[in-house]
């Protein structure tokens, strides 16, 4: 039984706990082996136990453990700062290490503000987000998630920044009943609507992930772009879970070969082997806190934590020597062709979607079923049948949110679909 509180709900006082990872497997104390599907919280891309990243950190830490901020930077972090913005869309040159996603997304929404305020544009402080959308845990960053189950649960409100929800883009299961390309994209447009709604000259930002696992039409983006540079709004690309190649390309954004104005990126930088994430500002943003205050009052005990970035640095050079970021697209395509057949042979199973290896599987309950203990229900299943997953809900579905290690094989993506194919029955069977 796990004393430490890692969780609070109704799997507490039996969560396993975890002594080892090979690969993309991670074993418990009794033993147990357990496939990672989803790579921890979406995280994990070179696999567990990789040694030589260990060897990296402790290199580091033996010549240089820590220096603040504010006094230094420090090398891993400016080699690692170099190689990701050699990646990143044109126009951005400088990053923000955090040690987490909802750290930079703070950093970005303040950047937003500041960078509005900089130019004299004072009223510019509401940001837009989208429903179902996560952006981290921390007041600000909870106010532009849309999953609002989650803020009522801790009784948090009201939250921190007035933040307004549009619709997402869900092509398969339509929150407005329309379809592709009749619609006209109706679902990014509504961004136009929201924004004269609350006033242009009060809307700071618009912050979305590119992709969870939707696959937007080829005009969503664009167009959001486009109402975004209408009203002088910043668009902020929350790519904490689906950068650095997680999607088959370097940053989600060009699938679309749009440019976000603020970029956040995070769990695939350090593959889980130490917090880190960051915030990289495009040259616009930087150049008007330069020019204006020049200064960006914001930063935290371990931004840019030389060990962390270390970490990162081993991680990303693993990566790139190994090939597995030009591999991402075809590893995708087989899982996708795994999901599928799922689809094909269990009626529960409504659809599958998704961009390199960032997969949804969507189930649909009968009507009437609570989804927070569905997907509570599906989560306990996965783990008795040793598969590890994260869990979504959005309109009547519930589903599996596949982000499997860069590494995984073919025979890893088969015993992935033997898994599902045992734990969807068993699930079906719980709602009967
Ligand atoms: N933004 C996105 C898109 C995320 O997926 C997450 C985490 O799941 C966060 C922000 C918050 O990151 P963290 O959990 O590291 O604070």
């Amino acid at each position: 039984m796990a004393s430490a509180l890692v969780r609070v709900g109704l799997r507490e006082n039996n969560t396993p706990v975890a002594v080892r990872g090979q690969g993309v497997y991670v074993f418990d104390n009794t033993g147990k082996r357990y496939l990672d599907g989803s790579g921890g919280a979406l995280i994990v891309t070179i696999g567990h136990g990789v040694a030589e990243i260990g060897e990296a950190v402790a290199a580091q830490m033996k010549k240089l453990s820590y220096v603040f901020r504010a006094h230094f930077s420090n090398e891993p972090a400016e080699e690692l700062a170099q190689m990701l913005v050699s990646e990143m869309p044109v126009g951005f040159s400088r990053v923000l290490f955090t040690s987490s996603g909802s750290e930079a997304v703070e950093a970005a929404i303040k950047a937003a503000r500041q960078y509005h305020h900089e130019r004299g544009d004072h009223g510019r402080h509401k940001i837009i987000s989208r429903l179902d959308s996560y952006h981290g845990v921390t007041l600000g960053a909870m106010s532009a998630t849309g999953m609002h189950a989650m803020k009522d649960a801790g009784s948090w409100r009201p939250l921190q920044i007035p933040v307004r929800h549009i619709n997402t883009v869900r092509c398969d299961d339509c929150p407005f009943h329309l379809k592709y390309p009749s619609c006209q994209t109706f679902c990014a447009t509504e961004l136009e609507r929201a924004i004269i709604e609350e006033g242009p000259g009060s809307v700071a930002a618009f912050i979305a992930e590119p992709s969870r696992g939707e696959e937007p039409p080829p005009d969503y983006w664009p167009t959001i772009r486009e109402i975004c540079d209408r009203y002088g709004v910043l668009l902020i690309a929350d790519e904490v879970a689906c950068g650095l190649w997680r999607t088959g390309r370097a940053y989600c954004v060009d699938h679309w070969n749009i440019v976000p104005d603020l970029l956040t990126f995070g769990k695939a930088t350090a593959s889980g082997y130490a917090p880190l994430a960051g915030l990289a500002m495009s040259d616009k943003v930087l150049d008007a806190l330069v020019n204006g205050s020049g200064v960006f009052l914001h930063g935290h005990t371990h931004s840019a934590n030389p060990m962390s970035c270390a970490a990162g640095l081993a991680v990303q050079r693993h990566v790139r020597a190994n090939g597995l970021d030009r591999g991402v697209a075809g590893r995708g395509e087989i899982l996708d062709q795994a999901l599928r057949r799922v689809v094909a042979k269990h009626e529960i199973c409504v659809a599958t979607s998704g961009l390199g290896l960032l997969r949804q599987l969507a189930l649909r309950p009968p009507r009437g079923t609570n989804l927070t203990i569905a997907s509570l229900v599906l989560e306990a299943l996965s783990m008795r049948f040793g598969l590890i997953s994260q869990y979504w809900k959005a309109g009547d579905r519930v589903g599996f949110q596949l982000a499997p290690p860069y590494i995984i094989s073919d025979s890893q993506i088969l015993e992935l679909e033997e898994r599902l194919d045992r734990i969807i029955p068993a699930f079906a069977g719980w709602l009967a």
